[in-house]
């Protein structure tokens, strides 16, 4: 068997065209577009070209990209203080403070300093909170970009066995919570895991989102499974790489993601959502006592 290729890069950019045509009707309406804003610490050339991607996106729908980059020796006392300038800054919808940040700067801090309506990473505890309870919010862009991926592709998790590796604050546990949403019967496994084969063997749906190059392997795989590769290596040799053995899992899976190709793009996607549901979001007061006063 050969699994069909799951193109999260052709799929993301399929998507991108509705967001396009909803920022039109914006500008055309006299709307300013929704923007982005991206806090980059430091110089790490991996999140460099995140951010790019990011930015490029912003700019093929039509979003404002805002830049901010900060240099690595900066506190944590004046990188909050940014956080807050573009917490109050009307003209901002969405920010996101890329990560990792340097070492000693808490993560947590940082992350629980933006304003949860502006939060378009999904990450701040209100809107996992919302989440976990099943409301409306802004919910993390990784498992969103892949539950988008499924719905794209036609795949059904309803009464599966879905089997999920890594339980991240933003990507395991997530998903865990989104596919139990659509009716998935969820294992969550993470280091401690004993007999991690057994446990994939049993999924229908198995996502690979530990960091780890080489650690899902074909013998895992019950034949036909859906194989999603959240994970991003760089190897020595420079090469990008997730966490499946992608070539010999492909023998055996029926549908897989690529690294890159796969998840990556869905992510930036699932990003660009969260920040035009946040621009309406704070748009929707203003509109409505526009018309009270019309
Ligand atoms: P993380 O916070 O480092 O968490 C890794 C998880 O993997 C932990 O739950 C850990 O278990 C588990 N784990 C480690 N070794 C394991 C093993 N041998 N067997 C089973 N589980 C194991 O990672 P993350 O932030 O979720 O990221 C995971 C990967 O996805 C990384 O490669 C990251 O770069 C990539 N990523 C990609 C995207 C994208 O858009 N494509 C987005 C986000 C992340 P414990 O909890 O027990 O420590």
């Amino acid at each position: 068997m050969t699994a069909h290729l799951i193109d999260g890069k052709r799929i993301s950019r399929e998507l991108e065209a509705d967001l396009a045509a909803q920022v039109t009707a914006i500008r055309q309406g006299g709307g300013r577009s929704p923007t982005l804003a991206v806090i980059l610490v430091g110089d790490e050339p991996a999140s460099a070209v995140y951010v790019k991607n990011k930015r490029l996106a912003c700019e093929r729908v039509g979003f404002i990209y805002e830049h901010v980059a900060l240099p690595a020796t900066i506190g944590e006392d004046e990188l909050l203080a940014e956080v807050r300038r573009l917490n109050a800054d009307p003209a901002v919808h969405g920010f996101i403070v890329q990560l990792p940040l340097p070492k000693g700067i808490d993560e947590r801090r940082v992350i629980e300093a933006i304003d949860p309506r502006k939060d378009v990473d999904g990450f701040h505890p209100y809107n996992l909170g919302l989440l976990t309870v099943g409301l409306p919010g802004l919910a993390p862009a990784t498992p969103s970009g892949i539950m988008q991926l499924l719905a794209h592709e036609g795949i059904s998790v309803a009464g599966q066995e879905a089997v999920v590796i890594g339980r991240s604050a933003i990507v395991g546990r997530p998903l865990s919570l989104m596919l139990t949403a659509a009716d998935a019967t969820v294992t969550l496994c993470h280091s401690r895991t004993r007999d991690l084969g057994s446990v994939v063997r049993r999924g229908d749906l198995v996502v690979a989102a530990v960091g780890r190059p080489g650690l899902v392997t074909a013998d895992m795989i019950k034949p036909g499974a859906t194989v999603i590769d959240v994970g991003t290596n760089r190897l020595a040799d420079g090469r990008l790489v997730g966490d499946v053995d992608f070539e010999a899992v492909s023998r055996v899976a029926g549908a897989i993601t690529p690294v890159p190709g796969g998840v990556g793009p869905m992510t930036i996607h699932a990003l660009l959502q969260n920040t035009l549901r946040a621009y309406r979001a704070q748009s929707a007061p203003l509109a409505v006592s526009g018309q009270a006063q019309s």
